[in-house]
This record gives structure tokens, sequence and C-alpha cells, in this order.
């Protein structure tokens, strides 16, 4: 990277980072991390007093990757009526060398192309390889980069959906139809009874699925649960399945584990870091009866992989700005 601070906007992000380019930035932390090259800071999240806004940090330092910052931002629930999205962030990309500052990088896009690849990664690594029927629960914003991301890893030939805001769902049904796919608007149980994988991205504190509804050999991405209280699952399915997460103690502290757990039906100690089955160091799915599921909790270490991906890309195309410090 040449001298000085790049500044790397939103619209640039959108440009220059590929869901390929996500999947591959996001797997290789996801080893990083299980082989302890990379690891995650305690994540800062408070309720701020003002426009009911929730504000934090994630951050982390991936030695393997030589990538060290953080994703500030948060929640601020009345931005849809100024037109902005809700959810606001920036991610800051430092010099593992020096400390010095090196890239600020918009990271609304990235975290939704970062959250998707999560759950892409799971699908490639867990999922069975005749998967044909992609179910996803929940249909706003994260939905359809869920959606596209996830037709990329099988030969998938329609969706089922189901969101408890159904007249949210044609948004989603829209991009069903432009990837090639069927699309269904079904009843969660049916849901369940129909698909092969499913992707769960809603802002839940209750379950949505059940376990008696999942058949055997699912492979389930439960992607919306990412704090205290959030939960989009029946906890027993938790103590049905192989668990998988991005980061254990996240998964038990504000993942969808932290409910199993808490109720005794799952141990810390049988959720396996989806690092390890990249790293080959965890076989993964072992039967195709098996229901694999994945826990993406979101970690700042994602956003530190696509944003220095998004600041490379931009500057070798020259769509940087950079500014001397
Ligand atoms: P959004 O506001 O655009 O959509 C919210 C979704 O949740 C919709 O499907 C809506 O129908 C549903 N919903 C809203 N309130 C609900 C309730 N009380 N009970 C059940 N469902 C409800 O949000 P989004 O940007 O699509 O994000 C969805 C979820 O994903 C959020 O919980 C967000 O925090 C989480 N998220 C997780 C990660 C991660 O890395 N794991 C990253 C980004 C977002």
């Amino acid at each position: 990277m040449a001298d000085g601070l790049l500044i790397v906007t939103e619209e640039v992000c959108a440009e220059v980072v590929s869901r390929a380019e996500a999947f591959t930035a996001v797997e290789a932390v996801f080893g990083a991390m299980a082989s302890g090259d990379a690891y995650n800071f305690p994540v800062i999240r408070e309720a701020i007093g003002y426009a009911d806004a929730l504000y934090g940090f994630k951050s982390g330092f991936d030695r393997a990757g030589k990538s060290l910052g953080l994703k500030s931002g948060g929640y601020w629930p009345g931005n849809a009526d100024k037109g902005l999205t809700n959810h606001q962030s920036t991610i800051f990309l430092f010099d593992p060398d020096t400390g010095k500052l090196r890239a600020l990088v918009g990271g609304n896009y990235l975290t939704a192309v970062r959250t998707a690849a999560s759950s892409s990664v799971s699908i490639a690594h867990l999922a069975r390889e005749d998967a044909k029927v992609l179910g996803m629960v929940g249909a706003g914003h994260q939905s359809t980069f869920q959606l596209r991301a996830a037709a990329e890893q099988r030969s998938f030939d329609r969706v089922v959906a189901w969101n408890p805001h159904p007249e949210m769902l044609p948004k989603l049904g829209a991009v069903a139809e432009e990837l090639g796919l069927g699309f269904e608007a079904v009843s969660a149980e049916e849901l369940g009874a129909q698909a092969d994988v499913i992707i769960t991205i809603t802002s839940a504190f209750e379950p949505l699925l059940m376990a008696e509804w999942i058949k055997p050999g699912t492979h389930i991405a439960c992607m919306g649960t990412d704090t205290k209280g959030k939960q989009e699952v029946d906890p027993m399915l938790l103590s049905r399945a192989t668990v998988f997460t991005d980061e254990v103690a996240q998964s038990v502290s504000i993942g969808e584990a932290q409910h199993a757990v808490a109720a005794g039906h799952l141990k810390e100690d049988a959720i396996t870091p989806i690092g390890a089955v990249i790293n080959g160091d965890h076989r993964g799915r072992s039967t195709a009866e098996e229901i694999t599921l994945f826990d993406g909790t979101g970690v700042g270490l994602q956003d530190l992989a696509v944003a220095a991906v998004a600041a490379k890309m931009a500057e070798e195309t020259g769509r940087a700005t950079t500014v001397a410090l």
C-alpha cells in the first residue's frame, strides 16, 4: 500500500469486493482464527442514550493476513425515516508494523457481503453435496445478500421462504427469480420439511423453527442472533445437531448457542470452530443424515478481512482517495 491514508467509499466497496473475494477472505480468516494466528478482541456495544442508538467496536488482529483494526458503528433505528440504512459502520485499518492509520473503509456493504460469505463458507464445508432446496427464514436487508451467496454453493433448484412479516417476501422472491430459482412462500413448519439447507437471518427474540420440523441431513446456518437475548431456533435443535461456529466465545455468549448452553442442552466444548473444518482438523459432516448447524455470530476479523481486500483493490484500480497523514 502507498504511504498515506486510503479512503474507500461504500460505492467503491460494492464495485471492488465480489462475493467470491469475500468468500475467500472470510474462509481464510476463519482458518487463521482456528489455528491461533488471528484473534478477536472483546466486543464493546453500548446503548448511548441518544437517538435510541446502539454503538460499539469490533476489533482484532490477523497475524497471518496482517490485518489490524476495528469496525466502529451500530444501529440507529430512526435512520430509515431519513433514507439511510439503520445499521451504519466504518472500518479502520492500521499498519501492524507501525500502528499508523492506513485506511478508512465504508462498512455497510462489507458487513452484508462478509455475513453472506460466512453462511456460504458453512454451506460449502458442511451441507450435503446433493442439497436442492434452500430455505430462507428472514426477508430484510441481509437476506438478499445471503440468498445470492448461498445459491453459488450448491446446485439448488428452488427456494422456500418464510418471514414473520410476509409482506417483505416478494423482494426475496424477485432475487430468486433473477437467479433462475423457483420460489415459494411456505409456513415455517413446511420450510423445515422441504429444505436441505436453511438460513435464518432475522431480528427474532424467540424460536421461529422447532427442532422436530427439521429433517435429517439438513444444514442450517443461524445468522441473525448476534446479541444477548436474540434467538431464532429451538434450543433442542442444538442438542440434535452437530454445532459449528465462527468463534466459540461469541457463540455461547451472544450467538444462537447461548440459549442451548444456558438450558444445559449443549456443552461449550461440543461446539467446533468452522476454521477447524477449513484447516482439515475436523471432518465436518460425518453422515448424510446428520444435522449440521452453523452459529454465525459475526466477528470483527471478518470485517477486517474484507476491508483489506477493498483497500487493496481500490488502490490498485485507482478508486481510493489518498490523503497525506
Ligand atoms: P432488517 O431490519 O432489514 O430485517 C429484519 C428481519 O427480521 C426481517 O426478516 C423481519 O421480518 C424480521 N424481524 C423483525 N423483527 C422481528 C421479531 N421481533 N421477531 C422475528 N423476526 C423479526 O435486518 P437485517 O439487516 O436483514 O438483519 C437481520 C438480522 O441479522 C439482525 O438481527 C442483525 O443484527 C443480524 N446480523 C447478523 C450479522 C452476523 O454477522 N451474524 C451481521 C449483520 C446482521
